[in-house]
């Protein structure tokens, strides 16, 4: 076993996962500060587990590198609108753990740092490559600098064909043989979503 595998779980870990062959060549280690991700956060009660100044630490990589170990059912998820990202979370307490697209058309999972296990996290998923939406960051001290979008995109693009060309572009554990989400997210009101948003 020479590869990197990476245990996923929630706080309080009844939920668990594993991300397979994780490495930079794997995927991009990517920080938004957008208020949609803070939403998110917010809707599930888990601002605590956002970055000082609101950040969200993410890895994109390609959902079929991702196998649920643990507490399957726990899983949950919601839309902050009915054409946003689906944002999955444990239930059982309320991490946020990752963020895929609303179907398998693009091969893409953004997984949240602080659910990866372990003190080789750092190495196996390299530097920041893009750091995105630095506008909706909490007011802080200096100023933060923003780069890598298009970086991050090509990235995202390439790793689809990829998979694409070894046929496990719509594999993973979100969608089932017909595309839909193994679990219904929940899609919010627009009052609900204007709550959340900072
Ligand atoms: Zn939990
Ligand atoms: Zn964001």
């Amino acid at each position: 076993m020479a590869k990197t595998d990476i245990a996923i779980a929630c706080r309080c870990g009844e939920f668990g996962a594993v991300l397979k062959d994780a490495s930079p060549k794997t995927g991009s280690h990517v920080q938004c500060y957008c208020k949609d991700c803070q939403a998110g956060a917010k809707v599930v009660g888990a601002e605590d587990t956002l970055m000082p100044r609101g950040g969200t630490d993410i890895f994109q990589t390609l959902p079929a590198g991702i196998e649920i170990t643990k507490g399957a059912e726990k899983l949950a998820a919601f839309r902050l609108s009915p054409r946003g990202l689906i944002r999955w979370y444990a239930g059982c307490c309320s991490t946020p753990v990752f963020n895929t697209l609303g179907n398998t058309k693009l091969s893409f999972v953004g997984l949240f740092v602080n659910t990866m296990q372990g003190e080789d996290v750092g190495k196996s998923i390299g530097k920041v490559i893009a750091v995105n939406s630095v506008d909706g960051a909490r007011p802080g001290p200096e100023k933060l600098k923003e780069y890598g979008f298009n970086k991050a995109g090509f990235n995202i693009v390439a790793r689809h064909f990829g998979a694409l060309l070894r046929g496990d572009a719509k594999k993973g554990p979100f969608f089932d043989d017909a595309g839909q989400p193994v679990v219904e997210p929940r899609v919010l009101s627009k009052e609900e979503r204007k709550a959340a948003t900072p």
